[in-house]
This record gives C-alpha cells, structure tokens and sequence, in this order.
C-alpha cells in the first residue's frame, strides 16, 4: 500500500528471520532455563552519552542493570552462579573489564532512572522539594529545577504529579546524584518536545564529566543526545545481541534500514524513509466536520480556537507543548467539554484514547477488546488491528499485569475498535519502541484511509509526527495560562511555525533522515533566515 514508508515490504508481514550468530557462544546472562538470554554488553565510555537502541523485549534494561550492579551477569549459568572471576575471565582484553572489577568490588556509585516511573510514588511519600532536596550530592539542584522548569510543582506530594510532571523529577533526582556513572532508561514518555530537548541538554552536561549510558526510542532526540549507539537485535522475550558501538547517525540509519552490516544482520525487511520535501496535502479529500472558532475559559487557562476542517480519511498531527490545550481541543470537539457560550451544535462521534493509561481491572486483553467490537474474529481485525500492534502473544494476559508498552497497544487497539468518526489519540508513542511507531504509522493511516474517518493524533516524536501526518495543527501561548490552536496546515506551513515557536532547525543527512541542527551553527542560522525549518524547498 502506498503510504510512502516501506520501500521493500509491508512490514505487517514480520519478520523471522534473525538468527543468533554463531560466534556467539555463551549468552552473557540468562535469567533461567528457557528463558530470555542476552548476548554482549554496552560499555560505558568517558566524556560520553553511549545510547542503547533496540525493540522492546531485547535486553536494554537488562543490560543497564548489570552495568549498575543490579544482576550479577551469570554467564548463563543459571543453575549456580558464575563467580566473579569467571566473569572477569570471560571479559579479559575487552573494554568492559576494568568496569566489572569496580563493580564487583562495590567501587563504583551509580546513579539510574528507572523505565518505569509509576514505581516511585510507592518507594517515595513526600513533596518533589524533599525527594530533590535528598537526592542533590552535586549541589546543582537550582540548575535543573530552571531547567526542567520544576519550581512550581517544588510543594507538590509526588503521588499527586502527572506523568510528565514525575518524569522530570525523576531524571532530576538522577542528575543530582554524584555518581560515577549515569543510567537513564527512557526520558522521552510524557515529556514535550521543549522538555525532551532540556532533558537532553542537561544529560549531555553531565557526560562532559562522566559516561552517561541511555536507552531512548525517540530518535531525533537519541541523535542529539548520543554519541555512539548500540543496537539491540534478535527475537524479543527469547534472546537478545547487543552490538559493539557505533558512531549515532552511523548506528541510527543503520537501524532504519533494518540492516547492520558490520555484523550482516538484516532485522527488518524493509527500510524506514523519509521524504525530503514536504508530502502534498491531498485536497481530493471530503470534508469530514467543520470546527468553529470558539474559546474555552478555564480560571487561569483559556484555549482560543481558530476554526478549521478535518477531512475523510486524513490522519491530522496535533503539536505543541504540554499545558497548552491539545486535550482541552479534543474535549471540545468530544462534547465531553463545551466551548464557552455553548456546546457545539454538531456533535460527532469521537473515541479517544487518554495521554495516562491505566490497567483498571485484571481482565484479559482478549476479553477487554471482545467486550469492546463484534469483529474480533474478522480477518480485517486481526490483520489491521491484532497483528501490527503485535497483540496476539499478550491475548490471555490480564490487564494489570502489563508493561506500559504492551498496555499502550491495548490503549490504542481498544480506541480503534470503537465505532466513530474522529478518532482521537493522545500520545500513543509512550512506551513504544521505534517498531512499534513505525507499525503504529501505517495502523492508523490504514484505519483513516479504510473507514474514511479522522484521525487526530497528539504526538510530541517529531519523526512519528512527520510520517503520520497529512496536515498538523499547531498549539502555541504559553502553557497553562494561553494557548492557541491554529490551522491544520499543510505539513510544511505548520512544521515552519512548529519549529520557528520552539527555535530549532532541522537538516538532512545523505539518507535524507532529518537532523537537529547545533544551535547557531551556519545550518541553523542559515535556515532560519530563510524560515525553512524542516524541509528542503
Ligand atoms: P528491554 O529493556 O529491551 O525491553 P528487558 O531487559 O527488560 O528488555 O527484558 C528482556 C527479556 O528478559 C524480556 O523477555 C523480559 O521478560 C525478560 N526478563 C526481564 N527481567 C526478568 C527477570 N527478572 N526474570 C525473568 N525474565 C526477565
Ligand atoms: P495539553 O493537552 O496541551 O497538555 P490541557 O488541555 O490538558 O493541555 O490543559 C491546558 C491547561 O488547562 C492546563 O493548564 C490545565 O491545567 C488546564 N485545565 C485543563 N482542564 C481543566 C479543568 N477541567 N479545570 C481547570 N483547568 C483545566
Ligand atoms: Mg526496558
């Protein structure tokens, strides 16, 4: 299908076919028999920010947490522990050993983010100012509160934060540790691009002192971020092969082209592209629902909308900071709020999948969406809905027993399978892994195009934001107090104002992959000037 985002295959037709290398002998660590075993290790790197990438499933936590000291990688011994020294003699001549003796020895003080921030209002009861205050060995806590822009939640008890509220603190805290090394799994979920870009800056401050180990799946900001990569490839929950580095655009491309040369592994069968120019907005299309200008008033927020149209079968991006009024937008349009001055006459139908979700009950995956649509057992539904969202291995699990990715693809599944005509989707890359996005694309251009509905997607990964959409509306003001929605544009329109709001240039590469430029580099000055941020004319 012409989507413009496989070359070679349709990437519903998954791949099977990495087999592991057989050089490869021994796994690194395996958790027991049968189970998941990992292969290689990243290695942590002076002056640094060594970034992690690979599908969800692979060993990236794993690894970060034998690099941390939180396994005591067994070689796949896991009938009796491997002692440290056969671990040592495993890793002689390479660069790891001289890290795994500090580590055995207790030497070294590491400071982690964990993936999965939900875990900390439970190990921690008290406000954001306390936790921070206990966690600041470096003394530099007024830095990171300017940046992270966390002064005013400092009162706030950590259990009443939104996600991207305790995103921030949590990589604050991590930050303010004095370590020896620095691990962060995943910063990006629940933060904006403004948040992603400061969290980024502020990593790369503390590798100019100390190595910085990273695992991130919004790539445009994993490129600004890191210097090297290594790539995770094999069967996810079976086992896992760690790469040695690469240099991050080298080891990205390398990543969307679905081949690794160095190791001759062909992972996925087609390669991710993009288009250097802006896509045509396709005016063929009819229209679907027209929204009027109407404001929203809430004490001290106020959301202005300028009016516009969405049209059948069109998948629109919705962009801006957080705190600006994009869920408010989707309320309205929803009638679950009414504008002031009235509800809107022409209610459409509307499903929206919610930026936080939550497992509210341990019913099986299977049982939740059944309950949900009458079309369960349609070939359509499993092979537009089922397959791409990779849900069939997860049918049988309850609910609450979840991780945030695979609860996210049921988030989106259960959205879809509503009977509408806007579909509404709130962040659906949290917790996804670069497949999964790219899966989650072609899912919900298929479902635009197949129903001749709408689809509004509010999404703060700038490549997913650029490969879903046909025109984008932009939020800009100042959050919390004013926002604006204004268009939908024509992908090139809004993505200049997008951009030009937020300061930031992107460039292409030889693989036409779009690069942050350094700020105030010839690049960046030079585009700005010409007010071309993201496409090449
Ligand atoms: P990633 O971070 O790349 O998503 P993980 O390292 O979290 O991958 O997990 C890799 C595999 O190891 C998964 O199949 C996971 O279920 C399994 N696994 C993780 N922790 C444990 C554990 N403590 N016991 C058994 N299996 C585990
Ligand atoms: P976004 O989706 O862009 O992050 P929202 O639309 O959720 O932004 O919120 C915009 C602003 O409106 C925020 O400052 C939020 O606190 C405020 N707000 C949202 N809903 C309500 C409400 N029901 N009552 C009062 N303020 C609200
Ligand atoms: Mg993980």
């Amino acid at each position: 299908v012409g989507c413009g985002i496989c070359v070679k295959k349709c990437p519903f037709e998954a791949i099977d076919i990495v087999n592991l290398p057989e050089e490869l002998e021994y796994p690194t660590h395996r958790y027991g028999p049968n189970t998941f075993a990992l292969y290689g290790l990243p290695i942590p790197v002076e002056g640094k920010v060594t970034g992690i990438l690979g599908p969800n499933g692979i060993g990236k936590s794993t690894s970060l947490q034998i690099l941390s000291g939180q396994i005591r990688p067994n070689l796949g011994r896991f009938e009796e522990t491997a002692s440290w020294d056969e671990v040592f003699r495993r890793f002689t001549g390479t660069e790891l050993f001289d890290y795994l003796r500090h580590i055995s020895g207790k030497e070294i003080r590491v400071a982690v983010k964990p993936q999965y921030i939900t875990q900390i209002p439970k190990a921690f009861s008290g406000t954001v100012r306390s936790l921070l205050t206990r966690t600041d060995e470096r003394g530099v806590l007024d830095h990171l509160i300017e940046e992270l822009t966390l002064s005013s939640i400092l009162d706030r008890e950590i259990s009443n934060l939104s996600g991207g509220e305790l995103q921030r603190v949590a990589i604050a805290a991590c930050l303010a540790r004095e370590a020896d090394f620095y691990f962060l799994d995943e910063i990006t979920p629940y933060l904006d691009i403004y948040q992603r870009m400061a969290a980024a800056n502020l990593i790369r401050e503390v590798a100019t002192h100390r190595p910085v180990v990273i695992v991130e799946h919004d790539l445009a900001i994993l490129d600004m971020l890191a210097d090297t990569v290594h790539i995770g490839y094999g069967k996810p929950a079976v086992f896992g092969v760690i790469t040695g580095p690469k240099g991050v655009r080298i080891g990205i491309n390398e990543y969307l082209e679905g081949y690794l040369p160095e190791e001759n592994v062909r992972f996925r069968e087609y390669a991710v592209v993009f288009e250097k120019r802006a896509h045509s907005d396709d005016t063929t299309r009819e229209p679907l629902f027209e929204f009027p200008e109407m404001t929203k008033g809430y004490d001290p927020f106020r959301l202005t909308v300028r009016g516009g149209e969405i049209r059948k079968g069109e998948v629109l991006g919705l962009v801006g900071p957080n705190g600006i009024g994009k869920s408010t937008f989707a309320k309205l349009l929803a009638g679950v709020e009414a504008p002031d001055g009235g509800p809107l006459e022409e209610n459409i139908k509307i499903s929206y999948k919610p930026q936080y979700v939550k497992a509210t009950s341990g019913d099986t995956v299977e049982f939740t969406l059944r309950s949900i649509t009458n079309r369960f057992d349609s070939s359509y539904y499993q092979h537009e809905v089922i397959e791409p969202l990779a849900l069939r291995q997860i049918l049988q699990s309850p609910l609450d027993t979840l991780s945030g990715g695979e609860l996210q693809r049921v988030a989106i599944a259960a959205c879809l399978s509503r009977d509408a005509d806007l579909y509404i989707l709130d962040e659906p890359s949290a917790h996804l892994d670069v497949e999964q996005r790219m899966n989650l694309v072609r899912v919900l251009k298929h479902h635009a195009e197949g129903k001749e509905c709408g689809v509004l997607v509010i999404d703060h990964d700038i490549y997913l934001i650029d490969m879903i959409s046909e025109r984008i509306v932009v939020f800009d003001g100042e959050p919390g107090v004013a926002g604006e929605a204004k268009g939908p544009f024509s992908m090139r329109e809004g993505m200049n104002l997008f951009l030009s709001n937020l300061g930031v240039t992107f460039r292409r590469d030889k693989s036409g992959r779009p690069r942050i430029n350094k700020p105030e580099s010839f690049l960046d000055r030079e585009q700005r000037s010409k007010g071309e941020y993201y496409y090449a004319r």
